[in-house]
């Protein structure tokens, strides 16, 4: 596959005549195979996807498969699908478990609340703590389960200690007003983060030291910013706009 075959769009569909819209990703490419009763539909880069939303893949793909009612395995799901129903999909994968109900921006990270029975998503635009934004259908339900499975099983092996300690420091640079929603964030002890990569976990415990003075990745350190992207699109480097930098 090479990039001329991949059309980009942004997160959200609200944003689809955005072209200066930050957030962007691949859509998704469609390859079915087979006939008869051994048909399938391959979905090659759903994990550039998956990178580009910062979700797993196996969760969008439960998502996907328990959309459409079929069996998913890996990036591939049983019977023929069309592009149309698959894009569908994952749209509404990225309205419950992605954009921020809050502000709408995609920036959030799965958490569980203090109870660890809900999945609320943190935002890193806004610093809001909302429930995901889930309907009431088996595939949303299953997708949760999923997502809070994965949470339990990230905190049980970081012995769920680390992470409150770094919330409790503060910073002290510049200018950042305390608002409720970042007293909810410092206060909310029993969440622990998506289980993430090595290379995003220094990113994460800045973040969490500094939500009392929130400043998104791009204003900060745009080189960084675009670094993180071209880390996490590996051979894909130009799929992002950062419209501040032109
Ligand atoms: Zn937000």
């Amino acid at each position: 596959m090479t990039m001329s075959d991949t059309t980009i769009t942004s997160v959200g569909r609200s944003h689809a005549a955005d072209k200066f819209y930050r957030y962007k990703r691949p859509e998704l490419t469609v390859k079915k195979e087979g006939r008869g009763n051994g048909t399938k539909t391959c979905l090659p880069n759903v994990d550039t996807v998956a990178k580009c939303i910062d979700r797993p893949v196996d969760v969008i793909m439960k998502f996907l498969s328990a959309d459409l009612g079929v069996i998913g395995k890996g990036a591939t799901l049983s019977g023929h699908h069309d592009k149309q129903a698959l894009e569908d999909g994952l749209e509404k994968f990225i309205q419950a478990y992605v954009t921020c109900p809050s502000c709408g921006n995609p920036e959030t990270r799965p958490c569980a609340d203090k109870k660890r029975t809900k999945l609320l998503l943190e935002c890193r635009a806004c610093g809001s703590r909302s429930p995901a934004n889930t309907r009431s259908a088996h595939y949303y339900d299953k997708t949760t389960k999923c997502m809070m499975k994965d949470l339990a099983s990230a905190s049980r092996e970081k012995g769920g200690g680390d992470k409150k300690m770094n919330k409790k420091k503060g910073s002290s640079s510049s200018g950042g007003a305390s608002t409720p929603q970042t007293k909810i964030i410092s206060n909310a002890e029993g969440s622990e983060p998506w289980d993430r990569n090595e290379d995003d976990e220094d990113a994460d415990k800045n973040s969490n030291a500094e939500y009392d003075n929130i400043v998104w990745y791009t204003d900060t350190s745009r080189e960084a910013a675009m670094e993180r992207r071209e880390q996490s699109l590996g051979q894909q480097p130009a799929l992002f706009r950062i419209v501040d930098t032109i």
